[in-house]
């Protein structure tokens, strides 16, 4: 276990700081375009919102896949990092102008539009820059994942999308209007999904939808069924790589694509979760009543998502062999759901010892905030270490 990670290179790193295994992106981004290559009309964006830092960006940019940005900085950080224009996808309840006008300006492939309000704003600004702006709508399935609640995206209830009574509305709209050009209908359940059932069943949906636009003889290019698959954040040495093939194999399945169509995949957390770890020293180690503390350099502002979903990540001391015991493992910060977890059991835990979080590459680093006037945790890829 401590063989993958390069101890002797972190003593002189300041903690805590994140950690990236670019062989292990490399290669999960070769699975991805292995198992792609089975379908000739299978497309895959990478959602930069999981983790924009520019080093791992330019590696996913080199194996060719396109992006999903949600904000204007997001398709600033893409074309910086390299990737082609026409290869963005933007979406995002809550464009602001300033962002579309970007949009527009580098010419991206396609905004997913998430209300009538928001297509009216494009088309208005397209017009103003004498373009024509491609548009998807992102269609609220009805769909629930099993998944935690704060993850879900595809119930009535949840903010996103445009509800299926009203797509038929919506397109009719766009197709009256004259900067907009309507090219596809946009999806997206929710995120850490690893029941295929949950896919299947946004598969049934979308054929649905499929049949009753042909009635209407509305023909869409793009069927855009966003990300979601879920990593194993259990046993993150076991199945490093996620089951990309039974993925894939999923939509090719139940899926109906027209032979015209093109399918597109946005996925985010399953392309860079494993290869992330964060890294941070034992400060103290502090007996508390009937329980012992871990006290870590890194808080809940260096990764929010054990205080944000109560999410697990797997923790291990990678400086001591000594016999596990028991310890809760919390931040510094003052809040009192700083704790990255209750009662794991660690390898004998002193002060100095360098602790492991796993699995932390996407929501990770990108979520670090400077709560309690802290400083951001750097990020460090293996090739700059080893
Ligand atoms: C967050 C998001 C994704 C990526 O989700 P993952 O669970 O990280 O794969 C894809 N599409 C949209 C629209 C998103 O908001």
């Amino acid at each position: 276990m401590k063989d993958i990670f390069p101890v002797a290179r972190f003593q002189n790193l300041r903690t805590p700081f994140y950690y990236y295994d670019t062989a292990l992106l490399r290669e999960t981004l070769r699975t991805i375009n292995q198992e792609i290559a089975k379908y000739p009309n299978f497309l895959v964006h990478y959602a930069v919102k999981a983790n924009a830092n520019p080093k791992l960006l330019s590696i996913i940019r080199e194996s060719g896949m396109g992006v999903d940005c949600v904000s204007g900085g997001e398709i600033r950080a893409a074309i910086h990092s390299g990737f082609p224009a026409d290869k963005i996808v933007f979406a995002g309840v809550g464009k602001a102008d300033w962002e579309i006008n970007l949009g527009l300006e580098y010419g991206i492939f396609c905004f997913n539009v998430e209300s009538i309000p928001e297509l009216e704003v494009i088309d208005q600004l397209a017009a103003e820059q004498g373009k024509i702006a491609n548009v998807a709508f992102r269609i609220n399935p009805d769909v629930g994942a099993h998944t935690h609640a704060n993850i879900t995206t595809g119930l009535a209830e949840n903010k996103f999308g445009i509800s299926m009574q009203d797509m038929d509305q919506v397109i009719d709209v766009a197709l009256g209007m004259k900067n907009v050009k309507f090219i596809g209908l946009h999806f997206h359940i929710g995120s850490q999904i690893l029941d295929m059932g949950d896919f299947i069943a946004l598969c049934n949906r979308v054929n649905e939808l499929q049949d009753k636009l042909e009635a209407r003889h509305i023909l869409v290019e793009h069927i855009n069924v966003g990300g979601g698959l879920g990593v194993d954040y259990a046993h993150p040495d076991r199945q490093a790589i996620p089951d990309f093939a039974d993925y894939f194999a999923t939509y090719a399945k139940q899926l109906k694509l027209r032979p015209y169509q093109t399918l597109h995949f946005e996925l985010g957390r399953s392309v860079v979760a494993q290869c992330g770890t964060l890294v941070s020293r034992v400060l103290y180690v502090k007996r508390g009543v009937n329980k012992q503390f871990a006290i870590l350099d890194a808080g809940m502002t260096d990764l929010i998502r054990p205080a944000l979903y109560q999410a697990y990540h797997k923790i291990e001391n990678i400086t001591s062999d000594e016999p596990a015991e028991a310890y809760d493992v919390v931040g510094p910060i003052c809040e009192s759901s700083d704790v990255f977890a209750k009662a794991v059991d660690l390898n004998k835990v002193r002060r100095g010892d360098f602790i492991a979080i796993r699995s932390a590459g996407a929501y990770g680093e990108i979520m670090a905030s400077g709560y309690n006037c802290r400083e951001l945790p750097k990020g460090y890829t293996s090739d700059e270490l080893i």
